[in-house]
C-alpha cells in the first residue's frame, strides 16, 4: 500500500528545520487522503486512485489551489464524492492557517472540514506519532472479542465504551505521557485495523490469530466447544449469564470485498438480521452479515444514514438544464435535466407525454426549450444505487434555435452549462447519467 511508510522520528532532528516539517506536513497529508479514499472502498480499488492524486497533488498546498472540477475528476469512480469536495475544503482550511500546515493535535485536525474523530485519530498517531486511539468497525470487532463483550457496537454507549478502552490501551503501549511521540502509535493501530481486515474477520480465522492467547471470545467458545463434548450437560454460557447484553452480529460484520459495487459503495441488498434470536458463541462466530463498519467517520455515517432513510433523492425532483446537484450521494456531479415520474405514469406513451410537458416547462439561457424538436426515447436505463433501484427513461430532444448558438448562457440556481458534445467526456457525470449520455451519444 503506497500510503504505509516508515514513521518519520523528529527527535532524530535537533533543530526542528523547515524540511523535517515539510516531509512531516506531506506524511500527514498522505495518511488522510489515503483514510479518506478507504472509507467504503476496498484497498485494491483505492491504490490507483491513491498514486493519481498524490501525483497530482503532492502537496496540501497544491490540492488548496487546485480546481474542484479536476478534484472531482480525479475523483471519478470511488462513489461518496462529498468526501472528495470535504479533502479540498480541509486542504484550503489548512492553508489559511497561519503556519500553513496540517497539525498534529486531534483538537485542531478536528476543526478541519471532512476530519472526524477516526480520521483525527489516524493522522495524529501514524504521520506524527501520538498516543491517539481509532475506532473503525473492524478495530470495534477486534476490542469486543478480545474482552468478550456482547454488545451493539452502533450503541452511543456501547462505541464511546470503545473508544475509551482504545484510547486505554493505545496510551499504554505507547508508554503515554512519558513518551510524546513515537513509531508505536501508528503501528498499534494499524495492526488492529489490519487483524480486524484480514483475520479477525466477521467469520475469523482464530487459528491463525496472533492474539488468540489473550482473547476472551474464543476462549469462552471453546471452553463452549469442550464442554458440548462432554457428557455434561451445562447450560449456554450466555443463557444463563445476566451480566451482558446480548450480541447483534449485524453490527460487527464488515462488507465483503465482492459484495461491494463497482461504485465502491456498499451493496444494494442487506441481509435480513436475525437479530432477535439469542445471539451465542456459536451464532457469533457463524453469521458474516454485510454492515456499515468500515472507517467512516461520523459525517459519512450520517450521510449514509441520510441516504437509506431517501426514498428517491432530491436531485431527481427537478432540475433546469444540465445542473449540478448540492448534496446528497452524488453531490456536485453534473447531471441532465430531469424530473420524478408518477406512479400512475405507467406506459410509454403517458411518459412521453410527461418528459414533453416537463421539457416545454425549461428554459436555458436564451434558449425557449418548449420550441425542442422530440427525436426519440431509449430502453429504459436501470440503475442500482445502494440502498435503491433507479429506473431512468431517457429522451433526446434538439434545440432547434440555432441563431443564438453563440450566446447561450445558463445563469441562476441551479448551475447549469451548456457542453459540445466532444467535451462530454470530460464532465464529471454519476454512472447512471454517464449510462444515458451513452445512449444519446450514439445517436448524435
Ligand atoms: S482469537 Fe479469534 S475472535 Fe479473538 S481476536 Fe483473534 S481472530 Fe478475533
Amino acid at each position: 500500500m503506497p500510503w504505509r511508510k516508515a514513521w518519520i522520528d523528529r527527535s532524530l532532528h535537533s533543530e526542528p528545520s523547515h524540511d523535517i516539517k515539510q516531509t512531516l506536513n506531506r506524511r500527514a497529508y498522505e495518511v488522510w487522503v489515503s483514510e479518506v479514499m478507504l472509507q467504503q472502498t476496498r484497498v485494491s480499488t483505492v491504490i490507483p486512485y491513491f498514486n493519481n492524486w498524490i501525483s497530482k497533488w503532492p502537496t496540501v498546498q497544491d490540492l488548496a489551489s487546485a480546481d474542484h472540477d479536476e478534484v472531482l475528476a480525479a475523483w471519478k469512480g470511488l462513489g461518496y464524492y462529498s468526501r472528495a469536495t470535504r479533502l479540498h475544503e480541509g486542504a484550503k482550511a489548512v492553508v489559511a492557517k497561519p503556519s500553513q500546515s496540517m497539525p498534529d493535535e486531534i483538537s485542531e485536525l478536528l476543526q478541519l472540514p471532512g476530519i472526524g474523530q477516526y480520521t483525527a485519530g489516524a493522522i495524529s498517531s501514524i504521520a506524527f506519532g501520538r498516543a491517539e486511539p481509532v475506532l473503525d468497525g473492524n478495530v470495534a470487532r477486534v476490542l469486543s472479542r478480545q474482552l468478550g463483550l456482547y454488545i451493539d457496537v452502533k450503541d452511543k454507549k456501547s462505541s464511546d465504551m470503545l473508544w475509551k478502552v482504545a484510547d486505554q490501551l493505545i496510551k499504554e503501549v505507547s508508554e503515554h505521557p512519558e513518551v510524546e511521540f513515537s513509531a508505536i502509535p501508528g503501528q498499534w493501530n494499524q495492526a488492529l485495523m489490519e487483524l480486524g481486515s484480514t483475520i479477525c474477520t466477521p467469520r475469523p480465522k482464530c487459528e491463525e490469530c496472533p492474539i488468540q492467547r489473550t482473547c476472551r471470545a474464543y476462549n469462552e467458545g471453546l471452553a463452549l466447544s469442550k464442554a458440548q463434548q462432554s457428557a455434561t450437560a451445562i447450560p449456554d454460557i450466555e443463557d444463563a449469564c445476566t451480566l451482558c447484553d446480548q450480541l447483534d452480529t449485524e453490527d460487527l460484520a464488515t462488507i465483503p470485498e465482492e459484495e461491494l459495487s463497482d461504485d465502491g459503495l456498499k451493496p444494494a441488498k442487506k441481509r435480513k438480521a436475525t437479530a432477535k434470536q439469542t445471539n451465542t458463541l456459536s451464532r457469533y462466530f457463524a453469521i458474516a452479515t454485510p454492515s456499515a463498519s468500515s472507517n467512516v467517520d461520523s459525517e459519512d455515517e450520517e450521510a449514509v444514514a441520510a441516504s437509506k432513510k431517501r426514498k428517491a433523492p432530491a436531485f431527481f425532483k427537478t432540475s433546469k438544464s444540465v445542473n449540478t446537484p448540492a448534496t446528497g450521494l452524488l453531490a456536485s456531479l453534473w447531471q441532465f435535466p430531469q424530473t420524478t415520474l408518477s406512479a400512475s405514469d405507467t406506459t410509454a406513451t403517458v411518459r412521453k407525454a410527461s418528459a414533453q410537458k416537463y421539457v416545454s416547462s425549461l428554459t436555458a439561457g436564451n434558449i425557449d426549450l418548449s420550441k425542442a424538436r422530440y427525436v426519440t426515447s431509449f430502453e429504459p436505463l436501470v440503475h442500482v444505487f445502494t440502498h435503491l433501484r433507479l429506473t431512468m427513461h431517457a429522451y433526446h430532444y434538439r434545440v432547434t434555435d440555432n441563431a443564438e448558438a453563440d450566446s447561450l448562457i445558463c445563469s441562476g440556481a441551479p448551475a447549469r452549462k451548456w457542453v459540445d458534445t466532444s467535451s462530454m467526456d470530460n464532465e464529471t457525470l454519476s454512472t447512471g447519467m454517464r449510462k444515458c449520455w451513452e445512449l444519446v451519444a450514439k445517436n448524435v
